[in-house]
């Protein structure tokens, strides 16, 4: 039973469902309006058998696999459908057997029933629904019992009725075995009885014991006709008692509004209801002073007909439940638990650019949102994401803000490509800081990625391009990086880099560049630090984020370091006796063989290690243990050291507190971090170095603000864009030279 209703529930057949409901309210509400007019009926049944069977089979067809539901239904439909057309011929006076005919037809009804049964079966567990297929059992009762009084079967069977003809008892065998067949299925599926369900199977069950009575009623007429029929109509005006109880039980546990939210609806339970109680005391009262025995039998029957009606409103409220159900559920799906705002997915379903020209997609990251949750606790974090969502939203332009990762938004503007840049900055300034958290200041340093199109672009690939363009500004300690084909995409393709750089190293040339490192106390030059460059003919100069990790891939790197402390010698003339600094990428250090060579190309050059700053970089692959005797070795040699990228790694006070160094220098990021208020790792990395006795250099300063809050802080020295850009060897002179022009105080 489970694996055919489980095959069912996989295959599924709505079309059909709703093509059995459909016609088995028509069997139980529009025939007995057209019983008067026999002809009409008939030729209404032989016009409905022909499209009936069509219909089905189309939709049986139309499921391709075959199903024994489905054979049961369209078997039925088929019986019912020959069976209908018999009974005209009958009508019509052909020699056919009319025991025959309607046999037929009924087992052809009652395939159908059972069929649909099953159908509510799935209902019933699909929503847990309980009594919804046991209600359907009544429905179904009822459009028989209707169908018997007073469709124009049920025309013949009451002619015959009062002839005590055998005819009632196919009839109602007919109902007894459905009835029996739905309560076994019934029981074999959800194998326990609620309360209200046991009333309703009770219901079934007198109705059963009702038939039985009757039937009992047309063989033995002559033995004793009145206990029987007094029996019978007993258990008749049980189930009618029992249909009250039932209308109040299910008035009490269902709010009508809940389940018939229009008016309409709660009209027609209301109705229903009163209708049920009403029935009985009619009935018993049209019995006794009226001539008409079976009149009360109909009024049952259309009782029957109202309490199942609700069974249809149910299912109908279920489904729209269900529907909004879904739609809720998609819509949290496409929603962030947090801030309430769609998330990724939902930026996809909501952005519909439609005829927008002019799209603006930023990726906005949150810099270093963990300190705000461990700072302020997790909670602050939180009403920091929800406000910035809120203020996002309250931007002028923006069209959809995202909220689609942690600390991450997408917010799509109508904006015009001259007008990005204010935008931006505008962002950056106004949401970079603000005083949400009960009277502190919060800052917020927001690095944006921005991906602009005039034309109709779709908006996952502007998405996909901001997120691009926000890598690019974090790589390059950023706060925005607009994405462009050209740059972003433009990568060297790697066998012609690999050419470009064999090329270098074959020509012992490197276009190396300095950038002056100034003293904050004084304003002189204190070192220059050698960053290095490769010419193409192609492309230009290239900066090392474009060959940097392909050198050290194709074991090159070494090479190309040793060009540029040969070209250090080549430039001696305009460097003078100044500090340079040189890049030594931790992995140099830990080959006991590659750092034998670096100390020797000085002695080659002739160049005196203690004019050399060696700066160690960040590498999470190799701990500050490692580098240790590394070192040792260059201290005793005569370089310095300086700690590089402070403050961008994990292992930054790691390394702090194992290796001996003479400078730290404090990475980019973390002084944009601090520019928007946040100053306490500044604050922090600045003090703690200071009192280990070691000097500090900020990186990356490009405006005053910048310079005064370092300064402020106690920094020793600066490198940055305010003083110069990295500039080639025969340029040292003027940087040099104009060193003291730079104020510093
Ligand atoms: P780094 O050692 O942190 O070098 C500083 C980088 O910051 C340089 O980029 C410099 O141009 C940039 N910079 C300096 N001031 C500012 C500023 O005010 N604003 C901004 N936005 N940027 C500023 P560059 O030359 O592209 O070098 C990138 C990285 O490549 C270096 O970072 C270093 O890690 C590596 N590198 C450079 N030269 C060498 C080298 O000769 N050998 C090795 N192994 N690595 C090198
Ligand atoms: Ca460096
Ligand atoms: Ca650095």
């Amino acid at each position: 039973m489970n694996a055919l209703i489980q095959h069912i529930e996989k295959k599924g057949m709505p079309v059909i469902w709703q093509f059995v409901s459909a016609c088995l309210m028509l069997n139980s509400f529009i025939l007995p309006f057209l019983y008067r007019n026999q002809d009409v009926v008939y030729s209404l049944l032989q016009i409905a058998a022909p499209p009936f069977i069509v219909g089905l089979y189309v939709a049986y067809n139309a499921h391709k696999e075959k199903s024994i539901p489905r054979l049961v239904l369209v078997g039925g439909v088929a019986i019912v459908g020959i069976g209908a057309s018999l009974h005209n011929l009958i009508y019509f006076k052909f020699p056919v057997s009319t025991h025959f005919v309607l046999v037929f037809e009924e087992v052809g009804m009652i395939l159908i029933a059972i069929f649909a049964y099953i159908h509510m079966l799935m209902f019933e567990k699909k929503f847990n629904i309980k009594g919804l297929a046991i209600d359907f059992s009544l429905l179904v009762i009822s459009g028989l019992f209707v169908f018997l009084l007073v469709s124009p079967n049920a025309f013949h069977t009451l002619f015959y009725l009062f002839d005590f003809d055998q005819q009632l008892l196919v009839f109602n065998l007919i109902i007894g075995c459905t009835i029996l067949c739905m309560s076994v299925i019934h029981y074999l599926f959800t194998k326990s009885i609620g309360l209200t369900d046991g009333i309703r199977t009770l219901l079934t069950m007198l109705l059963i014991i009702h038939f039985s009575f009757e039937m009992w009623l047309s063989f033995e007429q002559d033995n004793n006709p009145i206990l029987i029929n007094t029996l019978s109509r007993s258990t008749l005006y049980l189930a009618g008692a029992l249909s009250i109880a039932f209308v109040f039980l299910e008035k009490m546990s269902l709010d009508y509004s809940s389940i018939a939210p229009t008016r309409l609806g709660n009209l027609f339970m209301w109705v229903s209801s009163i209708f049920a109680i009403m029935a009985i005391p009619l009935g018993l009262v049209i019995r006794s002073t009226l001539d008409a025995p079976y009149l009360d039998l109909f009024i049952v029957g259309m009782t029957s007909i109202l309490l199942s009606s609700i069974v249809i409103w149910r299912i109908i409220i279920i489904i729209k439940n269900s529907n909004q159900q879904k739609k809720r559920l998609n819509s949290l799906m496409q929603t962030s638990s947090l801030t309430g705002l769609p998330n990724y997915q939902g930026y996809l379903e909501q952005l519909t650019f439609s005829e927008l020209k002019n799209i603006l997609v930023i990726h906005i990251n949150v810099e270093d949102f963990k300190s705000i949750n461990d700072l302020y606790g997790r909670n602050a974090g939180d009403e920091v994401l929800k406000s910035l969502g809120q203020r996002l939203k309250q931007l002028p332009k923006s069209l959809l803000v995202a909220h689609i990762h942690s600390d991450q938004f997408l917010v799509t503007f109508h904006c015009k490509k001259p007008d990005i840049k204010e935008l931006i900055e505008t962002i950056q300034k106004d949401l970079g800081i603000w005083d949400t958290l009960h009277g502190k200041w919060i800052a917020v340093p927001l690095t944006i990625g921005a991906s602009h199109s005039d034309e109709i672009l779709n908006p996952e690939k502007l998405a996909k391009q901001a997120e691009l363009a926000l890598k690019k500004a974090r790589k390059e300690h950023s706060s925005f990086a607009l994405y462009s084909e050209e740059k972003t995409n433009h990568q060297i393709p790697r066998h012609e880099l690999r050419q470009i750089l064999q090329q270098s190293v074959d020509d012992d040339y490197l276009p190396v560049h300095f950038q002056p490192i100034y003293d904050l106390k004084d304003g002189t030059l204190k070192s220059l630090e050698l960053l290095i460059r490769v010419d193409s003919k192609e492309h230009g100069l290239l900066l090392p984020r474009q060959f940097l990790e392909q050198a050290k891939s194709y074991a090159l790197l070494t090479s190309l370091t040793q060009i540029c402390i040969k070209m250090i010698a080549k430039h001696s003339h305009e460097l003078g006796d100044i500090t340079i600094n040189v890049n030594l990428p931790p992995y140099m250090l830990k080959s006991a063989k590659l750092l034998k060579n670096f100390i020797q190309l000085f002695e080659d050059e002739k160049l005196d290690p203690k004019r050399f700053c060696i700066e160690i970089t960040e590498d999470e692959e190799i701990s500050a243990h490692e580098l240790i005797p590394a070192i040792k070795t260059l201290r005793e040699q005569g370089f310095s050291i300086a700690m590089d990228d402070f403050g961008t790694g994990y292992s930054s006070l790691d390394r702090l507190s194992v290796l001996e160094v003479d400078t730290v220098k404090i990475d980019r990021s973390i002084l944009l971090t601090a520019e928007t208020g946040n100053t306490t790792i500044l604050e922090w990395a600045i003090s703690l170095t200071k009192r280990l006795g070691v000097s500090v250099v900020v990186e990356g300063v490009e405006t005053l603000e910048q310079l005064s809050l370092i300064k402020l802080l106690g920094a020793d020295s600066v490198q940055g864009f305010l003083y110069s850009k990295p500039v080639p060897a025969f340029q040292i002179k003027d940087i040099a030279l104009n060193s003291n022009d730079i104020e510093v105080s």
